[in-house]
This record gives structure tokens, C-alpha cells and sequence, in this order.
């Protein structure tokens, strides 16, 4: 069996999240600038044989976990067909996909084949015309519909990503855990991460602490130390001492998990970021290209070795402005 890739702080890094496109079909305020952002050129995209061969060698090294994402990995054409031949080649890798939930609805028969750890689908409200303005274009019965069908389907988690951001939903945090509650499904919140001063706010931002106390009668959730994601996960979860509901906060903002930090990032156009919060990356596009697997194993390496043991996730002082990271090209 090969062995885990480590960092120089000794965190095995198991689960790489690879994003297959930069593309989008929603706006979401906390992502994209309103104007949206310049899609990148296909050629510079990595293909899906680029990817299969990423998997072979990351594989090779030990990875367990991958996460497919984007932008939303549902508008590149041939994502399914692509994660049946990555189950196929790969039958024992934990594979899992973050998506908007807009494509479920017509895709969700073919995801129990497909051996899914889970669908995280991101929700941020359940009102209709917050959700229009959240996404400045997205629909939400389109992506109700989509959590149905996949629930209906069956065999597949569902998990439910919100970002809170104050003055569009950190009011609608109870009824979010209510409805997690009727549909079954794990929900997780994630405080507003300043990635990029084109869009983040500091009076947007809901800390954890706030989060956390804006769940129904606060008081009945006790915090959950199971771990849902394996020991790494960045959650902190709680579960309802009368019901057992979960829920979890992310809170990369306010309590950093870069002690518990499992994972690497491959951008679509094949760079290995080390760290969601800094901005130096490893280019793997040539030695995927080449098919060059051992030069990809050092690069791989060489992105783990840099991997700094602390991002600086925090809020940025009063007059700093964060950078301009798009998260809709990182993945999230
Ligand atoms: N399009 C897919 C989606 O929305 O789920 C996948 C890509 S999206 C970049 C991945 C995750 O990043 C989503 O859960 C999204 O809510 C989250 N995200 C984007 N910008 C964020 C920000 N500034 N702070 C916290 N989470 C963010
Ligand atoms: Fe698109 Fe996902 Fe970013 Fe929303 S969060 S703009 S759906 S990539």
C-alpha cells in the first residue's frame, strides 16, 4: 500500500479537491465580483484524461479522498461520463462532488452508480428572491428539485453547504437547520472566508460564535466530536440532544483548522495550491501533459513540502482589504 504524503508539520495530506472548470452558471456575491469573472481558455483547462492520469499518480502516493468542484463541475460537458470512468479505473478511491444543486435534477439516476461519498450541494436560503439575489441568476426550485431527485435516487449522502452572509441569511439560520431537519440531510454552515476584496465585507462576515447561537434553541446542541469526514474534517459539529440532528460550522475565519488541514487543491488549469489562503502554487500542467508520472510525484511533493503550517486565515486588520483570490477558480 503507498504511503501518505506529509508535510513538514507531519499532516498527512490524504484528499485532494480537483476543480474540472473555472466555469460557472451562477454569480453567488460571496464568490464572484457581479460582473463575474473572465473565463479561462479551454486549452488552458486541464482535460479529462489530464485529470484521470492526476488520479493514477495521486493515487500512487497514498490519496484516499478526491472532491471534484469548479466553478460548477455540472456545466462541463461530459462530467458523469467522466466519474464513471474515474470509479471505473479507481474503484476504491472515496470520490465526492460539490455542486450548485442547478444540474442534479437531470443527472441524479445516474449518481448511485457512480459510488459517491456524498453530493454537497450549496444552499444559502430557501427564500426565492434571496436566492435570485445570492446567485444573481440562479433559480432555487430548479435546485429543490435537484436535492429531491438525488434524495429520491437514493445512495448518495446529501450535504448542504451555506455560506452565511449577514444581511441575506444569518437570519434565516433557523429555518435552513429546520428544513436539513425534514429533508434528512446534513447541513453545514460556513462563515464568509475574505478570499477576495471584491466581493467579501467585513459587516457581511457572521462569526461562528454568531452562527452557533442563531441555531434553534441554541442550548439544545451539544458540540459532536464524531468525525463525519474522518479525523480531518474542518467542521466543528453539534448534534440536537433530542432529535440528533447534526449540524456543523466551518469556521475558517475565526478558529483556523490549519492544525487539522488534510488536503491539497488542483486548480482547473493544473496548479497545486498548498493552501486556500496564500497565493503560491505548483504547476503540474506540463508533466500532466507529458504524461510524465514520476516528474508529477515531485511537483506533487514539492507543493506538500510547501504547504505552510498556518495560512493567515484570519480577519484582515481594519485597513487591509483581502486579495483578489476567486474562489469560483480555486474550488473551494
Ligand atoms: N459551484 C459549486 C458550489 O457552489 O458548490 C462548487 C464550487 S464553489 C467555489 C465551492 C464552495 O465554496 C461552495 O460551497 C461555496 O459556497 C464556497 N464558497 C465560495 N466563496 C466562498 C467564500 N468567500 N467564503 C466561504 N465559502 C465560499
Ligand atoms: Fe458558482 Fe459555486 Fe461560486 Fe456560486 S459558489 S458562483 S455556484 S462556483
Amino acid at each position: 500500500m503507498a504511503g501518505v504524503i506529509r508535510d513538514p508539520f507531519g499532516r498527512s495530506l490524504d484528499y485532494v479537491r480537483i476543480s474540472v472548470t473555472d466555469r460557472c452558471n451562477f454569480r453567488c456575491r460571496y464568490c464572484m465580483p457581479a460582473e463575474g469573472v473572465a473565463w479561462i481558455p479551454h486549452e488552458r483547462i486541464m482535460t479529462y484524461e489530464d485529470i484521470l492520469f492526476l488520479c493514477e499518480v495521486l493515487t500512487g502516493l497514498g490519496v484516499r479522498r478526491v472532491r471534484f468542484t469548479g466553478g460548477e463541475p455540472f456545466v462541463r460537458k461530459g462530467f458523469v461520463p467522466f466519474l464513471a470512468e474515474v470509479r471505473n479505473r479507481f474503484p476504491h478511491l472515496a470520490m465526492a462532488v460539490t455542486t450548485n444543486g442547478s444540474f442534479l435534477e437531470a443527472w441524479a439516476d445516474r449518481l448511485p452508480a457512480l459510488g459517491l461519498d456524498s453530493v454537497n450541494v450549496s444552499l444559502d436560503t430557501l427564500d426565492p428572491s434571496k436566492f435570485t439575489a445570492m446567485t444573481a441568476m440562479g433559480g432555487i426550485d430548479q435546485v429543490l428539485r435537484g436535492i429531491d431527485a438525488v434524495l429520491a435516487a437514493g445512495s448518495v449522502p446529501v450535504k448542504l453547504n451555506t455560506v452565511v452572509v449577514r444581511s441575506v441569511n444569518a437570519a434565516e439560520i433557523e429555518d435552513l437547520v429546520l428544513f436539513a431537519g425534514r429533508k434528512g440531510v446534513l447541513l453545514r454552515f460556513i462563515e464568509f472566508m475574505p478570499l477576495d476584496g471584491q466581493v467579501w465585507s467585513r459587516e457581511e462576515y457572521v462569526p461562528a460564535e454568531e452562527i452557533r447561537g442563531r441555531l434553534p434553541a441554541p442550548d439544545a446542541w451539544l458540540p459532536d466530536e464524531a468525525p463525519t469526514q474522518g479525523p480531518n474534517g474542518p467542521a466543528r459539529y453539534y448534534v440536537h440532544e433530542r432529535t440528533g440532528q447534526r449540524v456543523g460550522i466551518i469556521s475558517a475565519v475565526s478558529d483556523h483548522f490549519c492544525g487539522r488541514c488534510n488536503r491539497l487543491r488542483v486548480t482547473a488549469t493544473g496548479e497545486i495550491r498548498s493552501c486556500l489562503f496564500r497565493d503560491d502554487s505548483v504547476p503540474i500542467m506540463e508533466a500532466l501533459r507529458m504524461r510524465d508520472a514520476s516528474a508529477l510525484q515531485a511537483l506533487i511533493l514539492a507543493a506538500a513540502a510547501a504547504k505552510p503550517r498556518e495560512g493567515g486565515t484570519g480577519l484582515p486588520k481594519e485597513t487591509d482589504s483581502p486579495g483578489y483570490r476567486h474562489m469560483s477558480r480555486i474550488g473551494g
